[in-house]
Order: C-alpha cells, then sequence, then structure tokens
C-alpha cells in the first residue's frame, strides 16, 4: 500500500515523477504529492490526475520525490498528505508504512518547540530527521539517526533543498526498488515505474539506507558501514503493465486467464509421467518428504486460494493442512514444529502480516515456502523455497488472474507432493492432463464473457447477494462475495451451501439473490437440494454448471456453462464467471474498477 517514488537525474524530474506516481496508483490514491527542491511542493486529495490539476508551471528542477497515499494515521486530507517537512522546510519525506512509536517521538519534538501540522505518523519522522539536522548539519547523517530512534516499518525517501541532486532511500518492513539508470536513479515502491527507464534495479532489504545521485548509489546499514547489494535484471516487459486495448487493468487481467495458466504451468508439468517438475522446490525437496503436516497462510484472495488448497492436498496428497489469515495467525500461538511447512500465498510477495506469519514459522523451525507472484519481493527472498506465478504484473486493485495462478500452482503442489507420497501415476497422468486443458477451457469461457455481462446487467440493481458453493467451490463461493464488494461496496456474502439452513437462509427474499457455483460434481445433488431452499424462499438464482438440461433450467432464473474439469482443478474455471460478474455489476454502477474506495494494492502494513 501507497507508493513512493523518486527520481535524480539530468532530466527534468516533473514529468517523470508523474509518470511514476500514476503507474503506482494502483498502491494508493487517498492523496498525491510531490516535492521538487528548486521549486517546492504540491499535494492535493484525491489520484495523480488531481495533484496534475493543482501543479503551476513551470516546475524546474532535475531530482524530486513523490508519493500516493493510503492513509494509516490520519483522514485523508491535503494537510496529511506527503511529502512531509521538518520545521526548516528544507528537508521533505515520503513514506510508506507505519511509524509505530511516533507518539512518544512526537512528545519529545514537542518539547523541542516543533509544530504539527498534520496528524500522520510521517510528519514526526521528518521533524526528527530536522531535530538532527540542527545538531549534526549533515543531511545523511540526520536521517541515519532518526532511523535508528523508530520503531516500526518504513519504505522511506528523503529530499534535501541545499543537496538537490541527492536523495536517500530507506527500507524497513515495506518495499523499495532502486532503478539504475544512465545518470540518473529512480527509487520506487515497486518496479513497475523503473521499468520504463531501466531494467537494472536493486531490491533493498530491511535496514538498508542507499545515498542517490545521478551517477552514483551506495547502501548502507543502519550502523552507517557501507554494504554491497546485487544489481538484478527484470524481465517483465512493460508493456505488461499497460492497458492495452481494456478499458480496465481488471477487465484485461480477467482475459489473460488462459495465458496466465499457461505461464504458469511452462516446463513445469510432465504429463506422460504424471508429475510437475517445480525447480524452486529442488533443495528442499528431500526436506518436504519427511514433513507432517502443512499451514497456508495468506489474506484476503490468497487465503481462499489456500481455502481450495487444504482439499486438493488432504485428497490427494494425505496430509494435514491448516489454512490461517495471515493477521491472526501471528497474533496467536500457533503450533509449529520442526515436522510442519508454513506455505505463504501472496500476490505481492510484500503482504505485511504473510510476512510476519513466515517469520515466526522460520522462528519455530519450520520450513518455509511461498507462491508468490513478485519475483524479488520481501517473501519469496524470505521463504526457504518457493513456486514464482509468473502470472506478470497485476495492477488491477482486485485480484483476479494472480488468483487464477494460484490455484494452478497450487494443483502443481499437490501433484509434487501426492507423486513424492504414493499417488499413483495414473492418477497424477490424469490430473497433469486436466491442467493441461485448462487454458482452452479458460478461453471457452471468456469467450462467452457477454453472457455473464447480460447478467449482471440484469442484477446491478441488487443491494446483498449471496454466493453458495461446496466442497472445492466452497471457497469460491467467498471468493466471488469478496469481489463483488471489493468493486461495487453492496453486501456480497459467501456461504458454504450446507450451511445456508443453519442461518443465512432467513434473508433470502425475492430482493436477495444468490449465485449458485453448482459444477457436476460429488456435492451436485446436494446443491440441488440447497438452491430448492432457496426457491422455496423466493430467492432468484443464477446457476454456474457444466451441463444445461431441463432440472436445472427450471430451478433458475439465469444460467451461466462452465466447461467441466476434474473437482480438484474446477475452482479455476468456476472463478472466471464470478470475477467477471463482479467487473460488469461495477461498470453498470458507474463505479472505478481499478480503483475501489478505501483499498489499495499489496498491504504493506498490518
Ligand atoms: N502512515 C503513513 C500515513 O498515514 C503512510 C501510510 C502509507 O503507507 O501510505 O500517512
Amino acid at each position: 500500500m501507497c507508493g513512493i517514488f523518486a527520481y535524480t537525474g539530468k532530466q527534468q524530474a516533473l514529468p517523470i515523477l508523474l509518470d511514476g506516481l500514476t503507474c503506482l496508483e494502483y498502491r494508493g490514491y487517498d492523496s498525491a504529492g510531490i516535492y521538487i527542491p528548486e521549486s517546492g511542493v504540491v499535494k492535493s486529495v484525491g489520484a495523480v490526475d488531481n495533484l496534475k490539476k493543482k501543479i503551476v508551471l513551470p516546475m524546474p528542477g532535475n531530482s524530486g520525490i513523490a508519493h500516493l497515499r493510503w492513509a494509516t494515521h490520519g483522514e485523508p486530507t491535503e494537510e496529511n498528505a506527503h511529502p512531509h517537512s521538518d520545521s526548516s522546510e528544507t528537508i521533505w519525506i515520503v513514506h510508506n508504512g507505519i511509524i509505530e512509536n511516533y507518539k512518544e517521538l512526537k512528545e519529545m519534538l514537542l518539547t523541542k518547540g516543533c509544530t504539527f501540522y498534520s496528524s500522520t505518523d510521517t510528519e514526526v519522522l521528518a521533524k526528527l530527521i530536522g531535530y538532527y539536522m540542527e545538531e549534526k548539519k549533515d543531511f545523511e547523517k540526520s536521517v541515519l539517526a532518526a532511523l535508528n530512534d523508530t520503531k516500526g516499518t518504513y519504505g522511506m525517501v528523503a529530499s534535501y533543498k541545499n543537496e538537490p541532486n541527492k536523495i536517500i532511500a530507506a527500507r524497513q518492513g515495506a518495499p523499495v526498488v532502486i532503478g539504475l539508470g544512465n545518470g540518473e536513479n529512480f527509487v520506487a515502491s515497486d518496479v513497475s515505474p523503473i521499468l520504463r527507464h531501466t531494467k537494472d534495479v536493486i531490491y533493498l532489504l530491511d535496514g538498508d539506507v542507499a545515498v542517490l545521485t545521478p551517477n552514483n548509489h551506495t547502501i548502507y546499514n543502519l550502523q552507517n558501514i557501507s554494504i554491497d547489494r546485487k544489481t538484478e535484471i527484470i524481465e517483465w516487459d512493460i508493456e505488461e503493465a499497460k492497458k492495452g486495448e481494456y478499458a480496465h487493468f481488471m477487465l484485461k487481467e480477467i482475459m489473460e486467464g488462459a495465458e496466465v495458466v499457461e505461464n504458469t504451468i511452462r516446463g513445469r508439468l510432465i504429463v506422460d509421467e504424471g508429475i510437475a517438475k517445480l525447480g524452486g522446490l529442488d533443495a528442499v525437496a528431500e526436506q518436504i518428504r519427511t514433513k507432517k503436516r502443512i499451514i497456508i497462510v495468506g489474506c484476503g484472495t490468497a487465503y481462499y486460494a489456500g481455502l481450495v488448497a487444504e482439499y486438493m492436498i488432504e485428497e490427494f496428497v494425505g496430509m494435514p493442512v491448516e489454512v490461517e489469515v495471515g493477521s491472526e495467525f501471528r497474533y496467536r500461538k500457533p503450533i509449529i514444529d520442526q515436522d510442519t511447512i508454513v506455505l505463504a500465498v501472496t500476490q505481492s510477495g510484500e503482504t505485511a502480516d504473510t510476512l510476519e506469519a513466515i517469520r515466526e514459522g522460520k522462528r519455530k523451525g519450520a520450513l518455509t515456502l511461498g507462491i508468490v507472484n513478485t519475483v524479488g519481493s520481501t517473501i519469496s527472498r524470505e521463504t526457504d523455497a518457493g513456486i514464482y506465478n509468473h502470472a506478470g504484473p497485476e495492477i488491477g486493485v482486485a485480484s483476479t488472474k494472480a488468483f487464477i495462478s494460484q490455484l494452478t500452482a497450487l494443483a502443481l503442489l499437490t501433484l509434487f507432493l501426492g507423486r513424492q507420497r504414493g499417488m499413483s501415476s495414473s492418477t497424477g497422468k490424469m490430473i497433469a492432463e486436466e491442467i493441461k486443458k485448462l487454458p482452452q477451457k479458460i478461453k471457452e469461457i471468456l469467450d462467452k464473457k457477454e453472457e455473464i455481462q447480460k447478467i449482471a446487467k440484469k442484477y446491478a440493481n441488487s443491494r446483498d447477494f449471496l454466493f453458495m458453493g461446496r466442497k472445492y467451490n466452497y471457497a469460491i463461493a467467498f471468493e466471488g462475495a469478496l469481489k463483488l464488494k471489493e468493486c461495487s461496496y453492496i453486501h456480497a456474502e459467501g456461504y458454504g451451501a450446507g450451511e445456508m439452513k443453519h442461518g443465512p437462509l432467513a434473508m433470502i427474499d425475492e430482493n436477495f439473490p444468490t449465485f449458485a457455483i453448482v459444477p457436476n460434481d460429488s456435492v451436485y445433488e446436494k446443491n440441488i437440494s440447497n438452491i430448492q431452499e432457496i426457491r422455496a424462499r423466493k430467492g432468484k438464482v443464477i446457476v454456474l454448471t457444466n451441463e444445461d438440461n431441463e432440472e436445472i433450467r427450471d430451478m433458475s432464473d439465469d444460467i451461466f456453462i462452465v466447461p467441466k474439469t476434474v473437482e480438484m482443478l474446477s475452482p479455476i474455471l468456476n472463478i472466471i464467471p464470478l470475477q467477471l460478474f463482479a467487473y460488469y455489476f461495477a461498470i453498470e454502477r458507474g463505479l472505478n474498477v481499478d480503483r475501489p474506495r478505501n483499498l489499495a494494492k499489496s498491504v504493506t502494513v498490518e
């Protein structure tokens, strides 16, 4: 959450900063702001367009810092917008994260005569740097001293009016990437805004402080000892992070579904032998063989991917699996030992709660694995081993293609673990063959997207929605509801079909429609009975199933047919119409699906 971007080089900074912010907009849009030492500061409430309107040209200068806020401390107002400054208004900072000891630092600074203009924790850090500056008269030393007093998380960049070419970036618990150009350097929360300038990047690690000028970069630790960090070359194509022909990233990313599955399985599936070859797990394959249980940790959509995997792994591997949301796991006393695998599922690889779960797992001696989309992200580095999704950058705030690839990677993991533990080669082959057929089936669904659009249009005035599924599609009911909540802000509930009669059925009437996920699987008959119970209460039902027949037509108001696959893979197909439904429903209501209110991508704060 929150986007930071900075530039120092030979070009005019303003257009580069604005372009960087536009690229990061999915990370936060409560407010935006820039600081260019030669020209000053501009801030606005809302996203980059509002900021652009407030800028009075010219704003010359060859360096600057920029921010998009996802508010944690203080409302999304102009006063609280970043950058924030020290008392002399010569040092300005942008910050992603939470300064946990900001109250005590603020009290101390108040006694020293500081005045505060915002309610943010960030301003406290800015004032603290200024406080040290009075004593040390040295920009770098003052930033370092202030960071050493700080508890909490930060991805931070500081700029100083009297040394305009120098920017200082630091990282503790929130991502910071440095881009190394030719006579120019960049800092950003992720690689997407850097890629259009250079493919050479350095991922800062926790405790790193980088001092950048146009022709130099030096990295120190908090003890001021210089350290070496490897330069990596990013292979993502910049086109991948653009909307192209689509109106929204969300639609583009849903439409990439087939390709995403192909990318996730490429080189990893040996159909003839019925095995999954997961290079990322090679180094720990023998350790995995000895483990007795798996705890899957994720947040939001990734958590639901974990719930599907629980069914897959328990059925086909025979290992006990527990699934937990990161924010709960870290504050209770989970029972973890050396026989445990803690598996993090995360798109960004930066999700704060999931990261802490991995660290807790490590402290307790577990083997830690990751299913991560963002190459080089913190979780991908801190886990012992893992599987990259290879879904490409996901920009839409509501996760779509990343979920598809997470489920695919989890199916591959199931195959991998299963074949380690006695799954027959015929079962392995059957699963591998079905995985291989998924892209074609996804295409068939996407080709019928107008059918879903029509259904979404019909129901777009609903204030409530129920999503109902069972067994493998139990979690898909939650994920379908989550998509609708995120994109349309309406009340949507996901429920296990068998649970309806234990409470939620009471809500059902003619104004409370249900989306029933009813593939022709082992719980088909049970699901049919649950639909009947809804119909008997005058509830409208949209049915998602594999076969169009009279029985199902009789009991549905609308119907959408999805190609059949094996039960364990059916969530990968069934979620796609639900993602499209959430998309079109929100569009029908005139909402910005790529930027749902109050949300942002990559939750790097607790
Ligand atoms: N804690 C800071 C604020 O509320 C930064 C939040 C963020 O990461 O965007 O302004």
